[in-house]
C-alpha cells in the first residue's frame, strides 16, 4: 500500500509520528484538530454515560401508563424541571424540540396564530433559522436595525422603531455565531417593555458561556440547541416566559402540552440536560481556558502580515472568548486556504463578506464590510483545545 502525503509541512513535522504497521498495512496517525465548536461539538462521554440506560433500559414510551412508561415520564420532567431552574423559567414553560432552528420556527408561528403579534423588529445579523423563519410568517412587516461597528446593535434606532411599531415581536440573538459578539439583553428587553413588545433571543450560543435568567433578564422566548454544548444532536428546546396560550398546527399526541405531539425523544432529553447542567458548572474555568487561547491565538497571528480580525472579535469585552474571527490578507490567502488547512487535519470555519466560489458569503461580515473581500476564518474553541493546536494551526498558516 502506497501512501502519497500532499502537505509537505504535514509530512516533515508529523512523518516520525506515523504508526508504519508493515504487513498488516499502514496505519497513519492523523492530525484531528477541531475548532468549529460554534457549528457543534463532540458529544462529552459523561452525557453519552447518563443517556445509555434510557437508550437500553428505561426505553418505554413516556405515554405508557405502565411502570417503563411513567419511568420515562418522569425522567423527562425531572430534566424538564433541571433546565428551567437553570435558565431562571418554570418548568411548564420549557419544550423539547428537534433542536433551535424548530424552536425559533415555533416562536414566528406562535407570534402570528396566537400571540396577536403584527410586526417583526430583527437584527440583520440573525441566524437564518431566525430570519426565514420570520421572513415565512411574516413576509411584509419585517424591520431591521443596524449594528454598529463595534457589532453593538444600535439601540437608539431600536427604542425609534419601537416607538412607532405597535404589536411588535423584536428578535436579536445574545451571542453571534460568526464573529461571537455579545448584545447587551437586558437594555433590550428593558426597551421592549417599555414599548410593550415581546423580545425573542435566540441564546444558542450564549447559553454555555454566559449565564442566563430568563426572568432576571426579561426575555420572553429564549432557545437552544445541546449539541453547541457537547450534548446530542437533534434536541432542544424553547422557553417561554408567560402562560401563553400557544396552538399548535401539529396535529397527534398531547405530548409537550399538545404544542409538539410525537413520542418525546428520552435519551436526547437526558442528554440535553445532562450537558447543560455540565456546561453550567464548569462555565468559569471553561471560560477561562478560552480566554487563554484566544489571547495565545491573537499573540500567534502576530506572525502572519496582514492578518487581522473580523468585526470586533479579538476584544475581551461583549465578545465570547470561544469564538475569533480572523481576517486574512488575499494576497496570500484564497478561499482554498480552508481546503488545506482541513488537509493538514484542522476543522475551521470560512466564510467572506462577498459570496463567491468555494466559500459561501457570509451576511454577518457583508454587513460591516459591504465591498471587503478579505478570507475570512472563524475558530470557535471547545474545552478541548489546547496550546499545542493552536500552534500547530498558526504553523501550518505560515506554510500556505
Ligand atoms: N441559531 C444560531 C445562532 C446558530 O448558531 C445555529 C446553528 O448553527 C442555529 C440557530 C440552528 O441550530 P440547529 O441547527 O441546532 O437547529
Amino acid at each position: 500500500m502506497r501512501i502519497f502525503i500532499k502537505n509537505k509541512y504535514v509530512y516533515e513535522h508529523y512523518f516520525n509520528k506515523f504508526d508504519l504497521n508493515i504487513g498488516l498495512g499502514i496505519t497513519l496517525e492523523m492530525k484531528n484538530i477541531y475548532f468549529d465548536n460554534a457549528a457543534t461539538t463532540q458529544l462529552d462521554p459523561r452525557v453519552l454515560e447518563e443517556m445509555l440506560p434510557h437508550l437500553l433500559e428505561n426505553y418505554g414510551n413516556p405515554s405508557s401508563t405502565h411502570h417503563l412508561g411513567r419511568k420515562a415520564k418522569s425522567a423527562i420532567e425531572q430534566a424538564r424541571k433541571e433546565i428551567a431552574e437553570i435558565i431562571g423559567a418554570k418548568s411548564a414553560r420549557v419544550i423539547f424540540t428537534s433542536g433551535a432552528t424548530e424552536s425559533n420556527n415555533l416562536v414566528f408561528k406562535f407570534a402570528k396564530s396566537s400571540l396577536g403579534i403584527e410586526n417583526i423588529i430583527l437584527s440583520p445579523l440573525e441566524h437564518h433559522a431566525v430570519t426565514y423563519a420570520a421572513q415565512y410568517q411574516f413576509p411584509n412587516n419585517i424591520q431591521f436595525i443596524e449594528h454598529l461597528p463595534d457589532g453593538l446593535p444600535n439601540l437608539d434606532q431600536l427604542e425609534g422603531l419601537l416607538a412607532k411599531t405597535p404589536k411588535a415581536l423584536v428578535s436579536i440573538m445574545h451571542a453571534n455565531n460568526e464573529v461571537g459578539t455579545v448584545n447587551p439583553i437586558k437594555e433590550i428587553s428593558t426597551l421592549c417593555k417599555q414599548y410593550g413588545a415581546l423580545f425573542h433571543s435566540d441564546t444558542v450560543q450564549s447559553i454555555a458561556h454566559l449565564p442566563i435568567n430568563m426572568e432576571n433578564l426579561g426575555i420572553d422566548f429564549i432557545v437552544a440547541s445541546a449539541h453547541k454544548f457537547h450534548g446530542p444532536k437533534g434536541i432542544g428546546f424553547l422557553a417561554f416566559s408567560q402562560d401563553f396560550k400557544l396552538s399548535s398546527d401539529q396535529r397527534g399526541g398531547t405530548q409537550e402540552k399538545g404544542i409538539r405531539a410525537g413520542t418525546e425523544n428520552v435519551a436526547s432529553i437526558i442528554g440535553l440536560a445532562t450537558a447543560l447542567k455540565i456546561v453550567r458548572e464548569e462555565m468559569t474555568d471553561n471560560e477561562k481556558h478560552f480566554q487563554k487561547l484566544k489571547s495565545y491565538l491573537i499573540t500567534r497571528l502576530q506572525e502572519i502580515e496582514g492578518a487581522e480580525f473580523n468585526v470586533n472579535s479579538q476584544s475581551s469585552v461583549n465578545v465570547l472568548p470561544s469564538i475569533l474571527n480572523i481576517a486574512l490578507p488575499t494576497e496570500r490567502f484564497n478561499e482554498m486556504t480552508l481546503f488545506s488547512l482541513d488537509m493538514a487535519g484542522i476543522a475551521a470555519s470560512g466564510g467572506s463578506a462577498c459570496a463567491s466560489g468555494a466559500v459561501a458569503g457570509s451576511h454577518v461580515l457583508a454587513h460591516f464590510y459591504p465591498n471587503d473581500k478579505k478570507i475570512a476564518l472563524r475558530i470557535s474553541f471547545s474545552k478541548f483545545n489546547t496550546i499545542e493546536e493552536i500552534d500547530f494551526f498558526v504553523d501550518i498558516l505560515k506554510q500556505l
